[in-house]
């Protein structure tokens, strides 16, 4: 068993989903700037996340 990494963390975009990569607070460059915004739906265009704004 090797040292544990950094664990995934939830991107911290209120409205967003996904999972940040390691080491990372956002999922996405996106969320990172819309962390300033305050809005109700993600639009990073991750599956899963996005779905609302799919069109
Ligand atoms: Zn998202
Ligand atoms: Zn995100």
């Amino acid at each position: 068993m090797s040292t544990t990494p950094v664990a995934p963390i939830k991107c911290a975009h209120m409205a967003c989903t996904c999972m940040a990569p390691a080491g990372k607070k956002y999922c996405s460059t996106h969320c990172e700037d819309a962390k300033k915004l305050t809005t109700l739906a993600c639009h990073c265009g991750h599956p899963g996340c996005d779905e609302k704004a799919a069109a």
